[in-house]
């Protein structure tokens, strides 16, 4: 039977492109998403793939939503966290509403979902987690102090638990994408990607989420078993670690 692959945040941007190219590898994956069922219907008719609507910042709904998973589908061998999302502010205006809601998501939520996959990734002595970081929490950037920690935070995370899962067969990486053309990306005015964001990029292009979801497949395969703890900068040469 092939192995189940859970992708958090699986139903638009790098997180669909993901999915899709873990179901194109054979694993039975599902992907969650938070609140926008038009996308997430849209994507299952499409793909066929099941979509799980919980807040990947609430630790029950993670409970919950992973125990209807793995009733439906079969444990969880392989996590993707990749749900987040941007609530951009200069610091002096930043609000703790915006500040908390980002943490929560972005950094939080990789320890709802992983805590409660572990045990049982442990149990099963195999697992895959790969987090979803970004550039920004490598180096940082201007209107994102809390989106920067929450993604450093990630890196952090996953360096820890890489040494905790090894001698269990957990990998535990983490990739950091540089600019990706999705919605969170594309939101940002066609005039500030044209003239400031681009010319930053060496390459001289947005990254495709496909790109991305190339490095995930590579991290869930068993060909990746030596890998744990790293990060995958895939950035268009944009910054280097
Ligand atoms: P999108 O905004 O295109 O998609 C975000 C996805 O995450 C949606 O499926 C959304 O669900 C889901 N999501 C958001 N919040 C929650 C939540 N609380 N619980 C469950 N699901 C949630 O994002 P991207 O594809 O651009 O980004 C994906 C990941 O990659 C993020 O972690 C982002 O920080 C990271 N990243 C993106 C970069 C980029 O250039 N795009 C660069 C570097 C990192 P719904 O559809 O229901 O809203």
């Amino acid at each position: 039977m092939s192995r189940v692959a859970l992708v958090t945040g699986g139903t638009r941007g790098i997180g669909a492109a993901i999915s899709v190219a873990l179901k194109n590898a054979g694993y039975r994956v599902a992907a969650n998403y938070a609140g926008n069922d038009e996308k997430a219907n849209a994507f299952h008719d499409a793909t066929g793939i099941a979509v799980f609507k919980w807040d990947v910042s609430d630790y029950a709904a993670c409970g919950e939503g992973i125990a209807k998973i793995e009733s439906e589908i079969g444990p969880v061998e392989v996590l993707v966290n990749n749900a987040g999302i941007t609530r951009d502010a200069m610091f002096h205006k930043m609000t703790p509403q915006q500040w908390h809601e980002v943490i929560n998501t972005n950094l939080t939520g990789l320890f709802n979902m992983t805590h409660q996959v572990w045990t049982g990734m442990r149990d099963r002595s195999f697992g895959r987690i790969v987090n979803i970081s970004s550039i920004n929490g490598q180096k940082g950037q201007m209107g994102q102090a809390n989106y920067s920690a929450a993604k450093a935070g990630d890196l952090g995370f996953t360096k820890a638990l890489a040494q905790e899962g090894a001698a269990k067969n957990i990998t535990v990486n983490a990739i950091c994408p540089g600019y990706i053309g999705t919605e969170m990306v594309l939101a940002v005015p066609e005039k500030v990607l044209n003239e400031r964001i681009i010319p930053q990029i060496p390459v001289g292009r947005l990254g495709e989420p496909e790109e991305i979801a190339r490095c995930v497949t590579f991290l869930a395969s068993d060909d990746a078993g030596f890998i744990t703890g790293s990060t995958l900068t895939a950035n268009g040469g944009q910054f280097f670690v």
